[in-house]
């Protein structure tokens, strides 16, 4: 078998045995790997009437995308669980970095954990040796402990390990697992793996990547390669890392603050991409045979934030700078190493934290909700013990918060008899999932659309990230997307970022793309949900050098519309409707009060007609489940079947 390594591995935890299954090649070709396998594998093996995301019964699966291990920018693995502690529905998150290429080397293309552990256990893969250990040595250890403990314990530093910290042992609910510094953000998968009492995975794979036409694999690459280099943002994100979007978004009057309520910060230009640069970048680092090298490794060298790490990704610079109300590098710098030692999701915590700002600046909390810690704007001393304290459950406060923001919301309406709608309506958030930081009345009405029907909940990654990078007129111009796509957006007049019609099928297009590259392995910012090159046409040139199958960009896209309907399914399939695909209510009544976009807000009547029409687009009901016609067409005539037998999907008479 070309492409993939061939051995399904599914760990038992609570009787401590591991089966190796063969991989189905019928299964591969439909499914591609990464989060498409995991997906159908979730869907299949959960039983969902099981609610409780910290049940035994709940399932998590790692998995590489296809490409995994090869030369191009190709490492990411996609963690996933069948109930998140965040959304209480089908959760998932990607990780570049190492480890996907070296499960790969191993042979592995997904590993499913199934039960409980007794006690805390690892992982450890070295080729066919795969044997569950005990973990005890690495109770309470930080990720990055773990990491260098296991490389020792193996006595092989090019070992590749992703691990839970002290949040994901504790179960909070925003804890994720993370290869160091690179973090399967999103869903708090980690604080399942921690309700498994599964500390680590270790994995060492000699085998190499199996390529079935290696001269072709070649030629593409050098191919791509030259497009990739070519591209439009290649220079900004090679140079300053995502953390450029931050100087540009305030440039153009975008940038979120104090919790999306303005967009202005005194002082900003000191959490700029090239004050970060200039005062604490020692280089750029990148993932496995990735050209872009977006990655700052940063150094604080003095002063009470002395630290670092890599990483300092937009979603750090903004969430705890100026959406914070902050301008403070070197203690945001500090925060992104905690968050990655501690295992906490930088999205989900930031948001929780800033919300507990905008409460308190309205008089809605107080230290006597906080242990006495306080929640101001732009302070960084007590967002730290915030942090820590979150981490490791401690006091009421940590206890509490670690349920995540909304069950935070429910506590504080109890005990102050505040309505909680009234606290909720503060969180900018989807299906309980809280939102980067964009701004879903500024990025484009397909990315409003996009982040409301995703399947895990908010989120810039599962679809159209901005609808900024249709504004050309020619379609040459629209970079990673198939030519006559291109023009047909063009011809739908979708190069306008505020207009509602025709944004249906934007939108679909980019879901099922998204869909694709995540089971691939492919890093999104090398694609069009970028502004990038790499597109459909050149993932199905490397994908059929790789595997040996001969798939057009078309084929690529049918299968990535039979992952992203399987999530919907499974959705539907947990209670999921119309109502949960809706951007935060304040996009809807509060308008942008500043800058070049004043006045901007989103319509409900037009963006109920958009869903409307997006549900028809994609073959589902007015509800927004799939349709026993549309998963025929899919071939997933199984979950109909499934769906039919639950009562999803009415049986006719
Ligand atoms: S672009 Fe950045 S995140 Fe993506 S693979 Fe390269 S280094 Fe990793």
């Amino acid at each position: 078998m070309y492409g993939w390594g061939g051995t399904i591995l599914k760990a038992y935890l609570s009787d401590g045995n591991v089966v190796k299954d063969p991989l189905n090649l019928e299964f591969a070709k439909g499914f591609l790997g990464g989060r498409g396998f995991n997906s159908k594998i979730i869907y299949d093996d959960f039983d969902p009437v099981v609610t409780n995301p910290f049940s035994p019964k709940n399932i998590a699966a790692i998995g590489p995308g296809s490409l995994c291990g090869n030369t191009l920018s190709a490492s990411r693995v996609c963690v996933s669980v069948a109930r998140s502690p965040i959304t209480g529905v089908f959760g998932d998150a990607n990780l570049g970095s190492y480890f996907g290429g070296e499960l790969k080397w191993a042979g592995y293309d997904s590993i499913v954990f199934y039960g409980k552990s007794k006690d805390l256990v690892y992982l450890q893969i070295e080729d066919d040796h795969v044997e569950l250990k005990d973990a005890g040595h690495l109770k309470g250890k930080l990720v990055s402990e773990t990491d260098a403990i296991l490389k020792e314990e193996m006595n092989d530093h090019d070992a590749r390990v992703i691990a839970i910290g002290p949040a994901g042992e504790n179960l909070v609910a925003g804890a994720i697992p993370l290869e160091v510094h690179r973090a399967a953000g999103a869903c708090g998968t980690g604080a399942v793996l921690g309700s498994k009492n599964l500390k680590a995975v270790v994995v060492r794979g000699t085998k190499g990547a199996k390529i079935a036409r290696p001269n072709e694999l070649k030629e593409a690459f050098k191919k791509v390669h030259k497009k990739l280099l070519s591209g439009p943002h290649y220079p900004m994100f090679s140079t300053y890392g995502s953390s450029a979007l931050l100087d540009l978004f305030n440039e153009g009057g975008m940038l979120p603050t104090y919790n999306w309520q303005d967009r202005e910060v005194k002082g900003v230009e000191q959490t700029y991409s090239t004050a970060l640069k200039e005062k604490y970048g020692v280089k750029m680092v990148a993932c496995l045979g990735c050209a872009v090298h977006c990655e700052h490794y940063y150094e604080v060298k003095e002063g009470p934030y002395a630290t670092r790490g890599a990483g300092a990704e937009y979603e750090v610079t903004c969430g705890f700078g100026p959406r914070a109300g902050g301008v403070q590098l070197d203690a945001i710098l500090y925060i992104n190493t905690l968050l990655d030692d501690l295992g906490l999701d930088v999205v989900q915590v930031s948001n929780w934290l800033n919300t507990l700002r905008h409460w308190w600046q309205d008089g809605l909390i107080d230290e006597t909700d906080t242990d006495g810690l306080i929640f101001t704007w732009g302070d960084y001393e007590h967002t730290i013990e915030a942090l820590k304290r979150l981490a490791y459950r401690k006091g009421n406060f940590g206890n509490q918060l670690a349920g995540n923001i909304i069950s935070f919301a429910q506590y504080i309406a109890r005990k102050k008899g505040i309505p909680l709608e009234k606290l909720t309506r503060y969180v900018i958030q989807i299906k309980g999932m809280t939102q980067s930081s964009g701004d879903n009345r500024l990025m484009g009405i397909g990315a409003a659309l996009s982040h409301g029907t995703s399947t895990r909940g908010s989120d810039h990654l599962r679809g159209v990230n901005t609808d900024l990078w249709l504004q050309q007129e020619k379609p040459e111009d629209i970079w990673g997307i198939p030519r006559e796509v291109a023009q047909h957006f063009l011809d739908l007049g979708l190069s306008d970022p505020n207009r509602y019609e025709g944004k249906e099928e934007y939108v679909a297009f980019m879901e099922d793309y998204c869909a694709v590259a995540d089971s691939l392995g492919i890093c999104k910012r090398h694609t069009a949900w970028e502004g990038m090159a790499i597109g459909l046409e050149e993932m199905a040139e490397y994908f059929n050098a790789v595997t040996g199958l001969n798939y057009s960009w078309q084929d690529l896209r049918k299968c990535g519309t039979r992952i992203y309907t399987v999530e919907r399914a499974m959705q539907a399939r947990l209670g999921l409707r119309r109502k949960d695909d809706y951007p935060p209510i304040r996009f809807f009544e509060e308008s942008v009060p500043t800058g070049p976009q004043k006045g901007a807000v989103l319509d409900r009547k037009k963006y109920d007609n958009l869903l409307t029409r997006y549900y028809k687009h994609r073959g589902w009901t007015n509800e927004g489940i799939p349709t026993e016609k549309t998963l025929k067409e899919l071939g997933l005539q199984d979950i109909a079947g499934d769906l039919k037998k639950r009562k999803v999907l009415k049986v006719k008479k």
